[in-house]
């Protein structure tokens, strides 16, 4: 794929295209909306899409539609001739208590692709290790609620409206299904649970053909502010570390998906020794901490 302003060969990467020549950049979520694959496509190869559905506006507190067109070196929308009666209708069709949304999409292995919108903007990419589409989807709710609780005071927490790409995940989290694997029973329990912690919620199943995320989130680099509550103990035992994570399902997967030495008892993960270094820099990065010194510095204090 080449880059539609200079022709220079693009690089993919998981969360955008991005030209190294030129600068340009085109990336894969757009205002709350997971572009697909084939339209993403086609804007890079035309310059322009056809109307997409699904783009939230936050400061207008609605969801509209629009092309997308490489205008100026950059990615713009590009909106229907406006004509006052259809508008109108849309408007109707996307009621105004539609505000708080978390959208979730699994790509490849385990990798989520998680959009919150309404009273909390944020989006990201999470790997959760070799896991199936139904699960890696529940971890990717459990995340975004964890950072919503976080993050969100209980005075002003609207209904959450959360989007679901796989059929089977939505079907567990309507109550439709019971999953035959107890991971994923436990898992959506984890999640109820949380969902009836923030208050009003519903699930809806939205499928779109899913964008293939070659390679997953690039490896080596630990996600960053994904879990600002996290409280981890780090200890050295025989010779080994042993990492006591918070009862959450998706900080344990993930963090086993990022250190692949660590091997779960049931109660805490264990690694080499050497590995410690490397667990508190997964630690910082998930709390979302920068200024690594200082950080250690403090944690040296005398008790
Ligand atoms: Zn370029």
């Amino acid at each position: 794929m080449n880059c539609p302003v200079c022709k220079s060969p693009l690089s993919e990467e998981p969360t955008a295209y991005k030209c190294t020549q030129c600068g340009f950049r085109a990336w894969r979520a757009v205002a709350g909306n997971m572009i697909p694959e084939e339209d993403m496509q086609t804007l890079l190869e035309t310059g322009r899409t056809g109307i997409i559905d699904g783009f939230y506006t936050r400061k207008g507190n609605r969801y509209f539609s629009a092309a997308l067109e490489v205008k100026d070196g950059r990615v713009s929308f590009l909106f229907p001739p406006k004509d006052g009666e259809s508008k109108r209708r849309e408007d109707r069709r996307e009621p105004d208590s539609v505000q708080n949304r978390m959208r979730v999409e699994s790509a490849q292995s385990g990798t989520v692709f998680v959009s919150i919108s309404g009273i909390l903007g944020k989006r990201f990419m999470i790997d959760f290790g070799l896991v199936p589409a139904r699960l890696a989807e529940c971890y990717g709710v459990i995340t975004g609620l964890r950072l919503l609780l976080h993050e969100v005071s209980a005075r002003q927490r609207p209904e959450l409206v959360v989007s679901a790409n796989n059929r089977e995940f939505a079907e567990y989290a309507l109550r439709e299904h019971t999953p035959k694997r107890a991971e994923v029973r436990i898992a959506i329990e984890q999640m109820w649970s949380l969902l009836d912690k923030w208050g009003p919620w519903k699930v809806m199943h939205e499928q779109r053909r899913r964008a293939s995320l070659k390679g997953g989130v690039s490896v080596g680099k630990f996600p960053w502010g994904i879990f600002p509550w996290l409280e981890a103990d780090v200890s050295d035992y025989n010779g080994k570390v042993i990492v006591e994570l918070p009862d959450c399902l998706a900080a344990r997967a993930q963090f086993a998906a990022s250190l692949r030495t660590a091997r779960f008892n049931g109660q805490a993960f264990l690694l080499p020794a050497a590995a410690k270094p490397v667990v508190h820099a997964w630690v910082r990065s998930v709390r979302g901490e920068r200024g690594e010194a200082k950080k250690d510095a403090a944690d040296a204090r005398p008790s």
